[in-house]
């Protein structure tokens, strides 16, 4: 089984492609379960996302497809939400409502913008271990918040290539041990390798972890063009398969279904 559960649309003005002819291409390349999360409104640099009043076109065309589509592929309705230290940037709409799953991801330090290359300076004025600190303390935050099924590029903090002085797993751990306990699910997104950093998010060691602490998995490439659909799928699946890893994890209104991968 195959599945895909983060891609994007052009309501977030960063992606390019009609919805139909990503799923055209899903079905394909072979993919099984393809999910779309596109960037969730928010009051927060709205021109990466698409506003309120595009959710329920968005939704409505998700399901024409997901019936339309139904004998070649299962889609799924999801929404990438920004996870934020000040709450109120959050859309309370967004977080409960009924779509098949939420991926929470940290994208913003207060309001730094770490992974959007304009800002690359800041890496500069702060300790790089305090970066790291941060990062992860969001995390852990978010996976207490419980809004969220699954973690979304788990150490994108590593996308330029700032690396920490130190440990990578330790920095992580107590982010992994509240994304145990809230039951969420990390995704292996390919997106990573198409970026500075040339590694899958999570990095290989983190994976390690995460299989030892019994964390479920799933399989995205954060696609936001049609050529991006399944990106380096056989080698992030490989990665998972010589951890040790068989099951990845797809949802419908929350619940999780566990595949064979
Ligand atoms: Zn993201
Ligand atoms: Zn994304």
């Amino acid at each position: 089984m195959r599945v895909d559960l983060h891609n994007h649309t052009i309501r977030c003005n960063h992606a390019t492609g009609s919805m139909e002819d990503y799923i055209k291409k899903a079905i394909e390349i072979g993919i099984d379960i393809y999910g779309f999360t596109d960037h969730a409104p928010m009051d927060f640099e709205p021109e990466y996302r698409m506003n309120l009043s595009q959710c329920s076109e968005y939704e409505n065309e998700v399901l024409r497809l997901k019936e339309k589509y139904k004998k070649d592929i299962e889609i799924t309705l999801g929404y990438e939400v920004d996870f934020m230290s000040n709450p109120k940037y959050m859309e309370k709409s967004i977080l409960n409502s009924n779509v098949d799953y939420l991926i929470g991801s940290v994208h913003f330090l207060d309001t730094w913008g770490f992974d959007n290359p304009e800002f690359l300076k800041e890496y500069e004025n702060q300790n790089i271990d305090d970066i790291w600190i941060k990062y992860f303390k969001a995390i852990e935050d978010m996976a207490k918040s419980n809004y969220f099924n699954i973690v979304g590029h788990l150490d994108l903090i590593k996308v330029f290539k700032y690396l920490p002085n130190k440990d990578i797993k330790l920095l992580a751990y107590n982010a992994l041990k509240e994304i145990k306990k809230s039951a969420m699910t990390i995704e292996i997104n390919s997106a990573g390798l198409r970026k500075p950093i040339k590694e899958q998010y999570p990095s290989k060691s983190l994976l390690e972890l995460i299989f030892e602490l019994d964390i479920d998995i799933t399989f995205s490439s954060d696609a936001h063009s049609i050529s991006q659909i399944g990106f380096e799928y056989e080698s992030v699946k490989n990665i998972a398969k010589k951890i040790g890893f068989t099951k990845c994890v797809s949802y419908i209104k929350k619940e999780k279904i566990y595949h064979n991968f």
